[in-house]
């Protein structure tokens, strides 16, 4: 069996960052104010028919507030269940944080890592909303050329910048049929520009889109693993109150693959299994909160017990992380 760190069977983001940085960095989710090119007219408005961006957003992350606000409430929010966090990760997560002029990206970004104790950046953007020019920025900011009276000595001696891909899908039927206005390739491409210029790059995928199968996305590991990825983050399909993909459901539900909890634990660690295993882990199932999501099909479960329930069943069946890789 491979030796993975903290005593795991898959390799998990936080003991990549304890290996690099010594302990634990905390994630801030901020809004940048970004919009997306398949929201604004650009390439449509309608947005994917999954999303609902309010559904992924913390009360203090408000576009209207600058981001060393959005930054101080979020470490006051922070400290009450992460009391000993003392370096934060500033993360955009909403819509598409490379989706702006260039000068608009130094402005957002210089912004969050000027904070105290802010000691990198996590984008989470779109394939087709990188270009070289932009991608040169964030390989500069990593390499820590940009950052002027950057206050960190080591290991924090540069900026940690990650690019974050929202990919969802191997599949480009999938992605035309839940309109996401790019395909696989787009995210090849990007996934390829990002890691060769040496900056940190995950994807999200997500398990359970309509026409897809426990099948399907077994092979499709195989694609995933020949991006080059830092790490990767599955969450379960959660259907958002008003979204289309909402209605699309219940006009047919025989499009959908349905799991209990122990089945998607199961089909977790058949991913796992087939995953290359120096890719980090960070999610294998997502959170909306409850309000935001039509059905509560595994009942009001929490993430830290969903990772219990994986930990077991990965001892239990004697795998980890990469042994039919
Ligand atoms: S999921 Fe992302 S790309 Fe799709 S509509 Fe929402 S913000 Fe835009």
């Amino acid at each position: 069996m491979i030796s993975f760190p903290d005593g795991k069977r898959y390799r998990t983001v936080a003991s990549h960052y304890r290996e690099l940085y010594g302990g634990r960095l905390q994630k801030l989710v901020l809004d940048g104010g970004f919009t997306c090119p398949n929201r604004d007219g650009t390439l449509g408005t309608g947005g994917c028919t999954f999303c609902d961006n309010a559904a992924f957003h913390p009360g203090y992350s408000t576009a209207s507030m600058p981001i060393s606000r959005q930054l101080e409430e979020g470490i006051v929010f922070s400290r009450v269940r992460y009391p000993r966090a003392s370096h934060y990760l500033a993360y955009f997560q909403s819509y598409s944080g490379t989706y702006a002029p260039l000068d608009r990206l130094k402005e957002v970004y210089l912004a969050a890592l000027s904070y105290p104790g802010v000691v990198g950046i996590v984008v989470g953007t779109r394939p087709d909303c990188v270009d070289e020019e932009k991608l040169d920025f964030f390989a500069d900011l990593s390499s820590g050329r940009i950052v002027k009276d950057w206050a960190y000595g080591k290991p924090f001696d540069k900026p940690v910048v990650v690019l974050e891909y929202g990919i969802e899908s191997c599949r480009d039927e999938t992605l035309r049929r839940v309109n996401r206005c790019h395909d696989f390739a787009c995210a090849q491409r990007a996934v390829a520009m990002t890691a060769e210029r040496g900056i940190e790059t995950g994807a999200h995928f997500i398990l359970g889109l309509p026409s897809e199968t426990r099948e399907t996305i077994l092979e499709d590991v195989a694609k995933i693993n020949a991006l080059p990825l830092t790490s990767v983050k599955f969450h379960q399909l959660q259907l958002v109150k008003g979204t289309r993909m909402e209605e699309e459901h219940r006009l047919h539900p025989e499009d959908f693959m349905e799991m209990e909890l122990p089945e998607y634990i199961d089909f977790a660690v058949d991913i796992l299994e087939r995953l290359r295993p120096d890719m980090c882990v960070e999610r294998i199932a997502g959170e909306v909160p409850p309000r935001f999501v039509s059905e509560h099909r595994w009942g009001l479960v929490r993430n830290f017990e969903i990772l219990h329930m994986l930990d077991a069943r990965l001892e239990a069946r004697g795998t980890w992380q990469g042994r039919l890789c």
